[in-house]
C-alpha cells in the first residue's frame, strides 16, 4: 500500500539540503538553491527564513541580476558556532578552535606522557577533557555556541560507532571512546583516525578530489580522498599504509609484523638511524625530538643529516607504492616529520622519480601545516553536527 512521506521529515530532509547547499558555497541565493535542488522557490524561502531567524544564514547583499530583480546574496555564518579539533598524537596533543569555516582562533600544542609511561583510556580522556575545556574556556560568543568536538586518532577507529578498533603505539583495543567523551562533556563528539582528518582537511581547503595525505609522527598513516569523497574502505580502515611490508625480514613493528613502512619513515625510525649513525642514546618520546633533529640537521650534523636522507628515502618509496596504486592529483605530507620539509621533500622527490613509473613521477608533493589534522578533525565535527542540527518543522 503506497503510504506518503510524512510532511515534518520532508521539511527537516529539505532544510538539511539547503543548509548542506548554503555551507558548501561562498554565497548564493534562494533563487539558485531552488535551481539546484528543484525545490518551489516559496518552500526555499520559508526553509532559509527559518535558518535566518536560527543565526546560521545571513543575508550580505545584492547579487548581479540575470534578468528580474537582482537576487538576495545568502551566506552561512561563519560565526553561527564554533568546533573544537583535537589531534592526538602519541607524545602530543594539538588543539585547536574554530568557526564553522575552519578558521583557527585559538590552537594549543600539550606534550603527554612517554615510552614508560603508558596511557590508558582512563587518563586520555581525562587529558582530552581538560583540553576540551580550555578550548570552551577562551571560545567566543555565538548563536550556537559549540557546535561538537571532532577527535583525530592514531589508529584503528570506527567513525560511524565512535568506538576504537586498535590504537597500535598506544596499546589501546576496543574503547568506546566517542560516546564516553560526549556523555562527559555534553557535547556531540566525533572521531576519526588521523590521517582521514588530514585528508578531509586537505580536501576542504584545496578542492582537490583526488588526493592522498600521508601522516608521519610517531607512526605513518595515509587519508585518502577519492573523487571527493574519504575512501574508508568495507570496515572503515582504508589507509593503514604504515603497516604495509617494505622488507620482509625486516623491523618488528608495534603492530606485530615485521618490516612495516612506518618502522622505516616514524620518528622512531629516525632515532633508530640516528643510533646506527653513532649519535648515541636517542629517545623519539623525548620532547622536541623531531625540533632538535632539525637543528641538528641544519647546523650541518652529518649523523643527522644522513639519518633524515634515510628516512626521506623510505618515505619516498613507501609515496610511490601508493602512487602506483591510486595516481593521485596530488601528495600532502603532514605530522610532525613534515616540519622537516626543507630537509626531506627533495630526497623524497627523487626517489619518486626514480621509482614510480610515467606520469606518477611528477604527481606533486607538498608540506601542509602543523594544525592540519586538528582542524580536520573540527571540520569532521562541523560535518556531523550541520547533518544532525535539529530542526523545528513550521
Ligand atoms: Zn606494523
Amino acid at each position: 500500500m503506497y503510504k506518503s512521506v510524512d510532511a515534518t521529515v520532508m521539511r527537516q530532509f529539505n532544510k538539511r539540503t539547503v543548509l548542506h547547499i548554503l555551507y558548501q558555497r561562498q554565497e548564493t541565493s534562494r533563487v539558485s538553491i531552488s535551481s539546484e535542488t528543484g525545490l518551489n522557490r516559496a518552500t526555499v524561502s520559508s526553509l532559509v527564513d527559518e535558518l535566518i531567524a536560527e543565526q546560521f544564514v545571513q543575508e550580505i547583499g545584492l547579487g548581479t541580476s540575470h534578468g528580474g530583480r537582482k537576487p538576495i546574496l545568502l551566506r552561512f555564518n561563519a560565526n553561527a558556532g564554533y568546533a573544537i579539533g583535537i589531534d592526538l598524537q602519541i607524545t602530543h596533543i594539538d588543539t585547536v578552535l574554530t568557526n564553522t569555516r575552519r578558521e583557527v582562533v585559538y590552537q594549543n600544542r600539550r606534550q603527554i606522557g612517554t615510552a614508560d609511561q603508558p596511557l590508558t583510556p582512563q587518563t586520555l580522556r581525562d587529558v582530552l577533557a581538560e583540553e576540551v575545556h580550555a578550548a570552551e574556556a577562551v571560545c567566543p560568543q555565538s548563536p550556537r555556541g559549540i557546535l561538537g568536538v571532532g577527535v583525530a586518532l592514531p589508529g584503528l577507529v570506527n567513525y560511524e560507532t565512535g568506538r576504537v578498533t586498535y590504537l597500535p603505539n598506544l596499546g589501546i583495543t576496543d574503547w568506546s571512546i566517542a560516546p564516553e567523551l560526549s556523555e562527559m562533556l555534553q557535547v556531540p563528539v566525533a572521531i576519526d583516525n588521523d590521517a582521514n582528518c588530514g585528508a578531509w582537511e586537505a580536501f576542504l581547503s584545496t578542492g582537490i578530489s583526488n588526493l592522498l595525505f600521508i601522516n608521519a609522527g610517531i607512526g605513518v598513516g595515509a587519508g585518502i580522498i577519492l573523487n571527493g569523497k574519504l575512501h574508508r574502505g568495507r570496515d572503515g580502515i582504508a589507509g593503514e599504509a604504515g603497516h604495509t611490508t617494505i622488507s620482509t625480514m625486516g623491523v618488528v613493528c608495534s603492530c606485530g609484523n615485521y618490516g612495516c613502512w612506518e618502522q622505516y619513515s616514524s620518528e622512531q625510525a629516525l632515532a633508530r638511524y640516528l643510533q646506527e649513525q653513532g649519535a648515541g642514546p636517542v629517545d623519539a618520546f623525548a620532547p622536541r625530538f623531531v625540533d632538535r633533529c632539525i637543528e641538528a640537521a641544519q647546523a650541518g650534523n652529518h649523523a643527522y643529516i644522513q639519518s633524515w636522507r634515510t628516512l626521506a628515502e623510505a618515505l619516498g618509496v613507501g609515496i610511490s607504492n601508493l602512487l602506483q596504486i591510486l595516481n593521485p592529483d596530488y601528495v600532502y605530507l603532514g605530522g610532525t616529520i613534515a616540519e622537516a620539509a626543507t630537509i626531506i621533500l627533495p630526497e623524497i622527490q627523487r626517489v619518486i622519480r626514480h621509482r614510480a613509473m610515467s606520469a606518477n613521477k611528477t604527481v606533486p608533493v607538498a608540506v601542509l601545516p602543523p594544525q592540519t589534522v586538528a582542524r580536520g578533525a573540527a571540520g569532521l565535527a562541523i560535518a556531523r553536527a550541520i547533518d544532525m542540527l535539529p530542526t523545528h518543522a513550521g
